[in-house]
Order: C-alpha cells, then structure tokens, then sequence
C-alpha cells in the first residue's frame, strides 16, 4: 500500500543513483547496472570476521574486534559506507526518499539469507533515532529498513522496544572514546518481554565505530534477548 503511494508521489523517471532516463518505481529505484554495483561488495570482499569492517589485507579480525570482543555475535553489510552505498543513504535520509529503502532492505534481507551464522533470528529491532531527528524528518531511516528486512525475512518487526532517551550532540566531532562515553545510557529497552530469550536482528543504517549498536546490543542482552545479531546497509573500513 505504502509502495502505491511511493509510487504516485514520486516521478521515477531516472534511475535515483546515476540519473539514467528510464522508468522506475518503488521495486526498483535505480537501474540494473547500480544495482549490480551496489551487490558486488559481497562478492570481492575481505572483511572482519566479527562485525563485518571492510579490511585492507587478510586476517580474520579488525583492530576493533581484536582489542574488544563486541557484544553482538555477527555484523554485516551490503556494502562499504561509499560512493553509491552512501549516496543511497543520503537519498533515504536527507532527502528523505524513503521508497528506496524497499530495495535497500531486500538486500539487507539478503545478507542476511546468505550468512547461515544469523539464524535462528525471531524477531527484528530498529536502533531508533533521537525525538528531535524524528521531529525535523518525521521518519527513523533504520526502522524503514528494518520494516523491509524483516518483511523479506518474514519475522515481525518490534519498533518501539529500543529508545533513545538522552539527546546527545552531533557525533561527527567527537573522538571515539568521547563518542562511547557519550552513548552510555544513551538507549533505554521500553518493551523488555518482547524480546526476552530472542534472537534479535538488529538494524541500522551505517556502521561506523559500531558503538551505536554495541549500546543497544547491551541494553537488548541486559534485557533478556538470547542473543543480538546486526545488519546495516553500509559499513566502515577496519584495519
Ligand atoms: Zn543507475
Ligand atoms: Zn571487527
């Protein structure tokens, strides 16, 4: 329903990424060559083992992942947070296209699908953005992805289970222990018995340091989920 609607509002008569004349729609809103280039990530990648952080050379784990073992037990991505992958990401977020995260979360869906070591999962958690994020986009651009993951994935969605109750400034500036620091109790689980012994997905647009899912893998666990695995559409490079 949402999709017709995407559909009406939107001209889609270039593909969203490279500008291509042509005609597409919610399903599709770039052509099959950038779809194409968006999915080739999986395919030539070297990447922690761990969270997923794309690696210069081998070795099985980034620094991150050396130095601390995350609390969540996988990390994945569709693709580096780059070029085109972040480009979609602007379009979903800033200008606040959100029919492109159906596509984006298919292949979210997809990562997913191809890692055995995700499953079982039960149930899928958006991290949810601050109330003034919220107030200025009247969306959270992970729980869109999240809703299209877990409708490919067929488990239910539970949105309101995480919060974000401590407004924090803009995270660009900081350092990164100034950034963990900063996130502590930053994230509150409202609905605990929705995820007691589950196995949650986790989804977020971007990761970067990883600390704004490390925090809310915390809060899930604490809460009595069974394990947390995580999925985002982009993700940084480790060493
Ligand atoms: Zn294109
Ligand atoms: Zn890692």
């Amino acid at each position: 329903m949402l999709e017709f609607l995407f559909d009406m509002i939107f001209p889609h008569d270039a593909c969203a990424l490279c500008r291509m004349p042509g005609i597409f729609w919610s399903k599709k809103p770039w052509c099959r060559e950038c779809d194409a280039k968006l999915r080739s990530g999986e395919e030539t990648k070297v990447i922690c083992d761990r969270c997923g952080k794309y690696l210069c050379d081998g070795g099985a784990l980034c620094s991150g992942c050396r130095e601390k073992e995350p609390p969540f037990y996988i990390a994945r991505a569709v693709g580096p947070y780059e070029s085109d992958h972040k480009v979609a990401v602007k379009i979903l977020k800033f200008l606040c296209r959100r029919y492109v995260g159906i596509r984006m979360g298919e292949m979210m869906a997809q990562v997913v699908k191809n890692e055995p070591r995700y499953w079982p999962l039960d149930l899928v958690v958006p991290v949810p953005i601050s109330a003034e994020n919220m107030k200025r986009r009247g969306f959270n651009q992970s729980e869109v992805l999240a809703y299209y993951t877990s409708r490919d994935l067929k488990l239910k969605m539970a949105s309101g289970v995480l919060a974000r109750v401590k407004e924090t400034p803009s995270q660009r500036e900081l350092s990164k222990e100034e950034r963990e620091q900063n996130l502590r109790a930053a994230f509150i689980v409202q609905q605990a018995h929705k995820v007691q012994g589950k196995n949650v997905l986790l989804v977020d647009d971007v990761y970067t340091t990883g600390s704004t899912v490390k925090e809310c893998t915390l809060g899930l666990l604490e809460a009595g989920a069974k394990r947390v695995a995580v999925v985002t559409w982009a993700t940084g490079r480790g060493f």
